[in-house]
């Protein structure tokens, strides 16, 4: 249940204009952002994979222990990561006509005449069913948890793109992505961009590839204590196939003894150890943030603006000898600290072991911190990182889903886990190809009893992350959009009014009784109206820019009309049942029941609505 708390008045995403960054870059910098190489073959899954919690685990929902994340590259010279918030709309620069997502638009009486709910194929989402059913049901979907003989508008994997075969629609998933973020593939992703842009891509700590570049690892540590004899470095060893904390451990020198066992066992990334966290109450954190790669080429992504913070249960304190096996002061994964008689749950966002983001941002705002800058850097983080991927996924993407192929469209929802510094640096950890979905922890009622039990925090975030995700890939909205809505301009994307609309939606839907209501209210179209007419006709007084949006709006609504009309008569003489086809049940009023509708086509919507009442 989402709660009308100021700061989850914003919207959920927050769009970054990665595309311009992107082809800037390579202009400039002549990187080539066209696939390069393949990635390693198909592996297992992050967090929802083998890692089935075994009893001694709690089931509850962790944060960031996808299963084999890649490391993301380096940051682009010259780009200014451009956040979108819905008092900040940015241009697009986008061209849809690469797009597969535009495939399914040829048509025309689904087009305009066929409004029903978008279906989505939930019998594969596993972990993250629980908090997608609540986003379905919230949007008026409709859900087949068994699958559908039919296809499904959308496909929702709980683990990987193979989940199942998929020729046509959305699904959750890209293919490769599991690859690309394991530990491995991330440090060499995020090395090579390092390489060429060591002051972009600062936000990634060195590291080594084990066993390979073990000696590589012992020359360079010596060369920086010769150079540097106060130099008393900390480093902390991951396993490839590690996740959740599993097989972590620090170490203060390439001799140590435990690194010998890890050469000859497991494939590992030895890397510097952050050793000034920025702390609260004492005690480490970190950022477990949400970010929606909703198409490869354009690349286009979004960040969530509320996270999950995870704290680590033991005072922190600087590495040394004598605490460097203390997992609960070092290490952050919930799914180690829920095991420390320190860990609390709280039934409250801004206290307790997990927080959201929000809050923290919020105690830091009070102190002075400027968290404008902290968002505007963890931006850049993202978007540098999903850049230094990109090349390796459009080869898997290609490869999976040759052009010219029927196949589905992917977008995918990631998991970025970051660290702050003390000086408020973002500092990248780890990419999680399948972040934890789950919206319940399990408590241990008496010994060796558990039950399920909802987690609020969890619960906040994560639908509200996977319910904005559904309304962005909303493949209906898509076609209105191409077809209908006119306000989009240079100086407007429609992912900034999608945000908008998100935005306004949901502020004014947490102060209604009933805030599982998916449409728009009259005051909340208001104020997106007024703010659209002010972005549309900048330079004129606000009534006029007002009158002008509505002359624009009924100018649009009489071409659709008229379009309908065409639409209808060829529906009905290709044997449609008779309601279906016509002018006045094809109006887009039953979809915007349905909850759906894209923003601008509801604005023109409710306008006709709102002038009807008013008249
Ligand atoms: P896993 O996939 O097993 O969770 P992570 O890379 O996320 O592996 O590391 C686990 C935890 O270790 C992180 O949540 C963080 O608390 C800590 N950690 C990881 N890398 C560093 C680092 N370079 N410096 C400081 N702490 C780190």
């Amino acid at each position: 249940m989402l709660r009308g708390r100021p700061e989850r008045e914003l919207a959920a995403w927050w769009e970054a204009e990665a595309v311009a960054a992107a082809k800037a870059h390579a202009a400039k910098e002549q990187v080539r952002l066209d696939p390069g190489a393949a990635g390693e073959p198909e592996r297992k899954a992050g967090e929802e994979q083998p890692k089935e919690p075994t009893p001694a685990q709690p089931r509850a929902a962790e944060e960031g222990d996808a299963r084999a994340p890649p490391r993301p590259p380096s940051t682009l010279p010259m780009y200014q990561a451009k956040p979108v918030s819905a008092q900040g709309l940015y241009p697009h620069g986008k061209s849809r006509s690469k797009n597969r997502s535009c495939k399914r638009s040829s048509d025309r009486s689904e087009e305009y005449c066929s409004p029903r709910p978008v279906t989505v194929d939930s019998s594969k989402a596993r972990t993250s069913l629980d908090a997608l059913k609540i986003s379905i049901r919230q949007l008026k979907w409709k859900e087949f948890p068994f699958g559908r003989r039919l296809p499904c508008d959308i496909y929702w994997h709980g683990v990987s793109f193979h989940d199942s075969d998929i020729f046509s629609g959305l699904v959750n998933k890209f293919p490769g992505m599991t690859e690309m973020v394991r530990k491995i593939t991330l440090s060499r992703a995020v090395r090579i961009m390092q390489n060429l842009f060591p002051e972009e891509y600062n936000f990634y700590p060195r590291s080594w590839i084990l066993p390979d570049e073990f000696q590589l690892f012992v020359a360079q540590v010596r060369m920086v204590k010769d150079g540097d004899p106060s130099w008393k470095p900390t480093f902390i060893v991951k396993p490839d196939s590690g996740c959740q904390g599993d097989g972590i451990y620090l170490i203060k020198d390439p001799s140590d003894i435990r690194l010998a066992g890890t050469l000859q066992s497991r494939p590992a990334v030895v890397q510097e150890y952050v050793c000034k966290p920025l702390l609260i109450d004492k005690l480490k954190f970190d950022i477990r943030l949400y970010v929606l790669l909703k198409s490869l080429e354009p690349l286009e992504i979004y960040i969530a603006k509320d996270g999950l913070s995870r704290f680590c249960t033991e005072p922190y304190q600087e590495p040394h000898p004598r605490n460097l096996h203390h997992i609960f002061m070092h290490l952050t994964n919930y799914s180690l600290n829920i095991h420390s008689g320190n860990f609390v749950h709280s039934d409250s966002t801004s206290t307790g072991s997990k927080r959201t983001f929000s809050s923290i941002l919020c105690r830091l705002s009070s102190k002075g911190v400027d968290i404008k800058k902290v968002w505007s850097d963890i931006i850049s983080l993202v978007i540098k990182t999903v850049i230094a991927l990109t090349p390796e996924l459009r080869v898997f993407y290609q490869s999976d889903i040759p052009a010219g192929r029927p196949g589905p469209t992917c977008f995918q929802i990631l998991g970025f886990d970051i660290l702050l510094m003390k000086n408020l640096k973002p500092i990248l950890l780890e990419v999680n190809a399948n972040p934890s979905m789950r919206i319940e922890h399990e408590q241990e009622l008496s010994p060796g009893v558990f039950e399920n039990v909802p987690s609020l925090v969890d619960e906040e975030v994560k639908v509200a992350v996977i319910r904005d995700t559904l309304r962005l890939m909303d493949p209906f909205k898509k076609k209105r959009e191409s077809q209908n809505c006119k306000l989009s301009s240079s100086s407007l994307s429609m992912a900034a009014v999608d945000i908008l609309y998100i935005d306004i939606t949901r502020r004014w839907n947490s102060m209604t009784v009933d805030q599982r209501d998916s449409g728009m209210c009259l005051q909340a179209f208001v104020e997106a109206f007024f703010y659209l007419a002010q972005r549309k006709f900048k330079m004129l007084p606000l009534h006029e820019q007002v009158a002008s949006l509505i002359d624009l709006c009924e100018y649009h609504l009489s071409l659709l009309d008229e379009k309908r009309l065409v639409c209808g008569r060829s529906a009905t003489s290709g044997g449609r049942p008779p309601h279906s086809g016509t002018l006045q049940e094809a109006t887009p009023a039953a979809p915007l029941a349905e909850g759906h509708p894209p923003p601008c086509t509801n604005s023109a919507l409710k306008l006709s609505h709102s002038r009807h009442a008013l008249s």
